[in-house]
């Protein structure tokens, strides 16, 4: 049967198209129960230094970066806040406030995370490595896929190493995307399966769960993140699994939600996230 919820969605005010009523609205037509909400928690005291904040400004989405703790909370509490509201008006749909983190390994973040979790508590976390850190610099996967090719080793050797402290933390619900950087056409070498595996590890050894992502079924590549190659770690392990769209507008909820299933059968997962 194919999962009768979503939670791993953005809005607007964030880098969505639709308002969180719109999202509720069009849940409630795919027949949904539940809608989880899972903006993007983006904190780094770098982040506005990076290559990538100014085409984040044109683009404008640059409101998911946040400089410091004390920023981020001046958009998490007002869309918290909102969340609640809606909640109020839509009682026959469930609706969740999530996050979707991207995980720094340095001791200052995750106390000022903590502290941020005191204050929001959020009902989930979607861990991520959207970034790896290089040079004193933060690089997104778009500056990975500019580098030379031995550079871009390291840089994917610290993302899955990303990945794995990242479910080491214990902070996180599930893991996203696992194999991000083949969004730029990296990391697909068997060469990899070591890094991957290693990560499926860490991530199963913590209790943590993933997701499988249906937002990169493509014509030319017909797969959600991850590949068949990482699901068939993720069965071995035994690693709990739920269906994300990562839908960013509302007309993507539940999107490949039939093939992802069909491919939770083929691949023999029987683990479900709750
Ligand atoms: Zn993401
Ligand atoms: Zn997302």
């Amino acid at each position: 049967m194919t999962q009768k919820y979503s939670l791993h969605t953005h809005t607007i005010g964030f880098d969505g198209r639709d308002s969180v009523q719109t999202m509720v609205n069009c849940s409630r037509q795919l027949g949904f129960n539940t809608i989880g909400i899972s903006n993007h928690f983006i904190v780094n005291a770098d982040i506005k230094n990076s290559k990538m904040y100014s085409f984040a400004i044109r683009g404008g989405y640059d409101t998911i970066y946040s400089e410091s703790f004390d920023e981020v909370l001046t958009r998490f509490i007002p869309h918290y806040e909102e969340l609640e509201r809606i909640q109020e008006l839509n009682k026959n749909t469930r609706i969740l406030r999530g996050m979707e983190v991207d995980f720094f390994n340095i001791p200052k973040w995750r106390y000022g995370f903590e502290r941020i979790l005191g204050i929001l508590t959020p009902d989930y976390l979607i861990g991520s490595a959207h970034f790896i850190e290089y040079d004193g610099k933060i690089l997104n996967m778009h500056d990975l896929e500019k580098s030379s090719p031995d550079i871009q080793d390291l840089l994917l050797q610290k993302y899955w190493k990303n990945v794995a402290v990242a479910a080491e933390s214990g902070l996180f619900t599930w893991m996203a995307h696992l194999d991000l950087p083949k969004k730029v056409g990296l990391g697909r070498d068997k060469k990899w399966a070591e890094y991957e595996n290693m990560a499926v590890e860490a991530i199963a050894k913590s209790g943590t769960a993933i997701e499988i992502n249906t937002s990169f079924y493509k014509p030319d590549c017909y797969e959600p993140y991850p590949s068949n190659r990482i699901l068939k770690m993720v069965a071995k392990n035994n690693v709990p699994v739920l269906l994300s769209d990562d839908a960013h507008n509302a007309k993507d909820l539940g999107r490949n939600f039939d093939e992802a299933s069909q491919l939770i059968k083929y691949m023999n997962l029987r683990t479900f996230s709750r």
